[in-house]
C-alpha cells in the first residue's frame, strides 16, 4: 500500500483480520448492528428520504449500513481499503438478495474519477481511523451534488470519551478489541465543522448518540460529548 495515500494500513489490517465477524451480531462489531436502525433512520429524515437517491458510503466495511441503505431504495456505491472486508460485504449479497456496487477505491481517488455525482455520502465510525480526516471530508464534498447531503459519524475527544470508549469499552468491559481506537484521532465537533467549512459544507444537524453497550439500547440526544452524528450540504456555489 503507497505511504503517499491516505490510509493507514494497520488500521485497515485491524478491520480486515476481524472480516468474517461483520454480519456476526454477537461479535467485536456488535455495536454497529446496535446503532444501525438508528442512524438509517437519521439518514433518511435528513436526506428527504432515499428513494432513488444515488448514495455512496465511504468506509463501508462488511456492508452493514450499505445494504440497509439500498433496503431504503438508494441506488448504493460503497468503498473500503480494506479488500477482506469487501468480499464479505460482496459474499452477504448472495444472502441478502440486496443490490450494492462495493469498489476497492480511496475516496480520494473516486472524487477525481466521479465528481459531483452523488445526491448523498455516507462515511460513518471511519474518519477516526485515517490519518488525514480533513481531506476525506474534502473528497466527500466533491463527490457531492451541488445542495447534497453528507452524513459523518465519530468520537468527540475529551476526558468522558476516553474514559468511556477506550477505558470502558476496550479495557474493563471488553467490548471493543483492545487498541480499536485510538485517542488522538477522535475528532470534536468544533473542529469537524471547521473542516467542513474548509470544503464547502454547511453542517445542518449534530446530534449525539446515546449508547447502552448491554441493552443495546440507542437513541439521539442534544449530548454529543461522546459518539455523534452530523449532516452537513454541499453549498451550492462550490465546484
Ligand atoms: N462504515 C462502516 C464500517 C466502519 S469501520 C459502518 O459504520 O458500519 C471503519 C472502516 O473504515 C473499516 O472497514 C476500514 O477498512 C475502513 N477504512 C479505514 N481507513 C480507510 C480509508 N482511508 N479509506 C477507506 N476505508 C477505510
Amino acid at each position: 500500500m503507497m505511504q503517499t495515500q491516505n490510509i493507514d494500513p494497520q488500521e485497515v489490517s485491524k478491520f480486515e483480520s476481524m472480516a468474517s465477524r461483520w454480519w456476526d451480531k454477537n461479535s467485536e462489531f456488535k455495536p454497529l448492528h446496535d446503532l444501525n436502525p438508528l442512524r438509517l433512520t437519521y439518514i433518511v429524515q435528513h436526506s428527504g428520504g432515499l428513494h432513488g437517491k444515488k448514495v455512496l458510503d465511504v468506509g463501508c466495511g462488511g456492508g452493514i449500513l450499505s445494504e440497509s441503505l439500498a433496503l431504503a431504495d438508494a441506488q448504493v456505491t460503497a468503498i473500503d481499503m480494506g479488500k477482506a472486508n469487501l468480499d464479505i460485504a460482496r459474499l452477504h449479497l448472495l444472502e441478502s438478495g440486496v443490490t450494492v456496487d462495493y469498489q476497492h477505491i480511496s475516496a480520494e481517488a473516486l472524487a477525481a474519477q466521479k465528481p459531483a455525482c452523488y445526491d448523498v455520502v455516507t462515511c460513518m465510525e471511519m474518519l477516526e481511523h485515517v490519518p488525514d480526516p480533513a481531506a476525506i471530508i474534502q473528497a466527500c464534498a466533491r463527490l457531492l451534488v451541488p445542495g447534497g447531503k453528507v452524513f459523518f459519524s465519530t468520537l468527540n475527544r475529551n476526558l468522558k470519551s476516553y474514559a468511556l470508549a477506550i477505558l470502558g469499552a476496550e479495557y474493563l468491559l471488553g467490548l471493543l478489541p483492545k487498541g480499536t481506537h485510538e485517542y488522538q484521532k477522535f475528532i470534536r465537533p468544533s473542529e469537524m465543522d471547521a473542516m467542513l467549512r474548509a470544503s464547502g459544507l454547511s453542517l445542518l444537524d449534530i446530534s449525539g448518540v446515546d449508547y447502552q453497550p448491554f441493552t443495546g439500547h440507542c437513541q439521539t440526544s442534544t449530548d454529543v460529548s461522546v459518539n455523534y452524528m452530523l449532516c452537513a450540504q454541499k453549498d451550492s456555489l462550490t465546484e
